[in-house]
């Protein structure tokens, strides 16, 4: 079946509607497979960051832990104590020895062999500290705390900037390690806090000192955050990255750590973990420390649908460009048939001139030839339209050709060819059937000629014809030569009649 040109216009734009939503959907996939392949490099990434600098305060308990059990006599007697009543305390001073960090106390002079103990224990991480320093440029302060009122920090500060005062038992990651507060003895993860020393945010990691189960102090580890927000960056991901401390604390995200941020992700224990909110669209999160520590990427439904559309905008703009062309080949299409019925058609009978004529019988004679139907060639002349012309005038005479052409035009059938072949002169080229000679067709025609009238006093007009049989084979013009004498002889006969030879 023949389906018309607006069905397929039809088809052809659902179909770019469907590939164009097709395509918008794959896209918001990709960027979603892309956010996770991102989210788990960063994961891994920011995960590793912080068990290195985890395992340094481990390694530093031990170190002291270790120190403190071994220490040798000498070493806890040789230690040289200045006093700065100025500041209520006094500093361990070491003239031979360079040394990474300084220690400072408060308390009562002289020190007792415990604390000189502590001291060098203490100092004992001197090695891993130096190392740390000079390797790791993210790590802003290592510490260690004495319940016994002093501190060691490195690196060096001058006393004048910083000592140990009481007010360091305040701090969170001190309230947080010491044995009330944190009987499982676990690793503090405090902060972020604005560094006191203006090396941005930190981060601390602190953990307890214990020989023989004696808490000692603690130590810790300042880490810059503003190397976390680096490491949330990396990659190419649609939405932000953010790191979440407990209490929904925010640690660091790639815009820079701003306290007031308040967010509240669900939290997940499981490596990749979508969910949705009312609000904000799609959250992914994933531990880094479990239960204290979580990474987590904001998307918004915007952010991921407006990337999306990005991604697939070249698609819209070739099904839109599709699209414009199809309108204008469909346009011209339609021009074209237009211009071909102009130049096909007489404008004055409606009746296909002699170019409209030889166009269509090929298709006509082919398709009688296949259906083994007969074709009926009738060539009509209206008589002494000379006489029209002359009697009643040109406009007459075209009311005349007007009428007949309507008539002729319909009582034809469609696959049946009518033109006007001359001035007054008509051919008409019938499909017939075998059942209904060629003859009472023919003079079906004449009949309908007949209704025309000639103004202004409706007489009737008569006609003259010659009625062929095409041959099988015959070329169109050699039976219209044919008809065209029959013609003659009806003229030459008397006219008002058709002639013909079947
Ligand atoms: P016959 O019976 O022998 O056919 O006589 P006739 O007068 O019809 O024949 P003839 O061929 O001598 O005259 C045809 C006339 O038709 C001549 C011409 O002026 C006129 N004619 C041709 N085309 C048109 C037309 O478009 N409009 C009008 N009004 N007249 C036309
Ligand atoms: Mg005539
Ligand atoms: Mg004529």
């Amino acid at each position: 079946m023949k389906k018309h040109v607006s069905y397929w216009i039809a088809t052809l734009f659902a179909l770019a509607i469907v590939t164009g939503v097709g395509t918008y959907v794959r896209h918001v996939k990709l960027l979603r497979a892309e956010i996770e392949s991102t989210f788990l490099s960063r994961n891994e990434l920011l995960s590793t960051f912080v068990a290195l600098h985890r395992d340094q305060v481990t390694v530093m308990r031990n170190l002291v832990v270790e120190r403190y059990r071994t220490a040798a006599e000498p070493a806890v007697s040789g230690l040289q104590i200045r006093e700065h009543p100025e500041l209520n305390g006094w500093e361990v001073l070491t003239p031979e020895v360079p040394v990474a960090g300084t220690v400072t106390g408060d308390g009562p002079l002289p020190l007792s062999p415990q604390q000189r103990r502590e001291i060098a224990a203490a100092m004992g991480i001197e090695a891993q500290v130096r190392a740390a320093l000079k390797f790791d440029k993210e790590v802003a302060w290592l510490y260690y705390v004495s319940a016994n009122q002093f501190i060691y920090l490195a690196p060096q500060t001058p006393v004048e900037q910083f000592h140990f005062t009481p007010e360091l038992y305040q701090r969170g990651y001190w309230l947080e390690a010491v044995p009330e507060r944190n009987p499982q003895r676990r690793m503090i993860l405090n902060g972020p806090l604005k560094d006191l020393g203006g090396k941005g945010w930190v981060m601390t990691f602190a953990e307890p000192v214990y020989v023989d189960n004696t808490f000692l102090g603690v130590v810790a580890l300042d880490l810059r955050i503003q190397t976390l927000e680096q490491l949330t960056k990396i990659g190419q991901s649609t939405g932000e990255t953010i790191m979440i401390g407990e209490n929904e604390r925010l640690i660091a995200r790639p815009g820079g750590f701003a306290p007031d941020v308040q967010l509240q992700p669900r939290l997940s224990d499981k490596l990749i973990d979508w969910h949705e909110d009312d609000a904000n669209g799609w959250w992914l999160s994933s531990p880094v420390i479990k239960d204290e520590l979580w990474l987590v990427h904001r998307v918004s439904r915007r952010q991921l649908y407006w990337a999306a559309a990005r991604e697939s905008a070249a698609t819209w703009l070739v099904i839109v460009m599709l699209g414009v062309l199809g309108v204008m080949a469909w346009r011209l299409r339609t021009a074209l048939a237009q211009v071909t019925q102009l130049t096909h058609v007489d404008p004055l009978t409606q009746a296909l001139n002699r170019r409209g004529f030889y166009a269509q019988a090929q298709t006509t004679l082919a398709l009688a030839k296949r259906k083994q139907l007969p074709l009926a060639l009738i060539i009509m002349d209206i008589d002494h339209f000379k006489r029209i012309n002359d009697n009643h005038g040109h406009a007459a005479g075209d009311t005349v050709l007007k009428q007949l052409g309507g008539y002729l035009n319909d009582a034809r059938r469609p696959f049946d060819l009518f033109c006007r072949w001359g001035g007054e002169e008509f051919i008409l080229v019938l499909v017939l059937d075998d059942a209904t000679p060629a003859v009472a067709v023919a003079e079906r025609f004449r009949q309908e000629a007949q209704r025309t009238r000639i103004p202004p006093d409706d007489l009737p007009i008569t006609l003259s014809g010659g009625l062929v049989m095409i041959q099988d084979g015959e070329p169109i013009d050699a039976a219209i030569k044919r008809a065209d004498r029959l013609l003659y002889q009806a003229k030459e006969g008397g006219r008002n009649k058709i002639i013909a030879q079947v």
